[in-house]
């Protein structure tokens, strides 16, 4: 047993907490909280809104980094859309929480990114460059879901997302998906061939044209 004397740290802390503080919002003033990752030093975000340590199942998004989409507008992608439709559905019920995990590009990163974007704009789709770039479909990973909310008191979600990876992600954690609810974002002529791909080759769930 470590002594109280010794850093917080341990060897299977994946996740350290560091501090909160309020965020102001165009439809709420959420919680923040920030954590960094141990092995790697990459930091990461947990919005809440309201008191989402009461037991009952939390309205919950797990949103991974883009930083075209989710800052700069970009069409390439349904992020963007996606994060603002998750909180101000957040916002709508007053109760909340919100994963903002730093794995940028499907995990590959903000340069190879480009590298990848550069790629489908001579043909490739979003699947198959990645694989010219040398990386698997998909790097990201969910590990850090479960520290992240366990430290808030969160242990069952009504999960937005229309990727069944992120639900089957859940089952081996200690995290109850109770419902499941799809964010359908419009198609724009950008988009279409990547939504589609994510449909076809990743196994989202998407039904747009319904
Ligand atoms: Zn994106």
């Amino acid at each position: 047993m470590p002594s109280k004397d010794l850093p917080v740290t341990t060897e299977d802390q994946a996740l350290e907490y560091v501090t909160s503080c309020q965020l102001p919002t165009t439809w709420a003033t959420f919680q923040m909280h920030a954590f960094v990752e141990t092995a790697t030093g990459k930091e990461h975000i947990a919005l809440t809104l309201g008191d989402v340590a009461d037991g009952t199942p939390v309205l919950a998004r797990l949103h991974s980094e883009c930083l075209t989409g989710d800052a700069l507008f970009s069409q390439r992608c349904d992020c963007g859309p996606q994060l603002e439709m998750a909180m101000q559905k957040i916002a709508k019920e007053g109760r909340g929480v919100l994963l903002y995990l730093r794995q940028e590009g499907r995990g590959i990163g903000l340069l190879n990114k480009v590298h990848a974007y550069r790629l489908q704009d001579q043909g490739a789709d979003t699947v198959e460059a990645n694989q010219q770039l040398g990386f698997a479909a998909d790097l990201r990973s969910y590990s850090l879901v479960e520290p992240m909310l366990k430290h808030l008191g969160i242990s069952s979600l009504r999960l937005m997302t229309n990727n069944p990876r992120k639900i089957s992600a859940m089952l081996g954690m200690q995290i109850r998906v109770e419902e499941h609810i799809p964010l359908i974002i419009e198609r724009n002529q950008y988009n279409e061939r990547y939504l589609s791909t994510k449909v076809s080759k990743l196994g989202h769930l998407m039904q747009p044209d319904l």
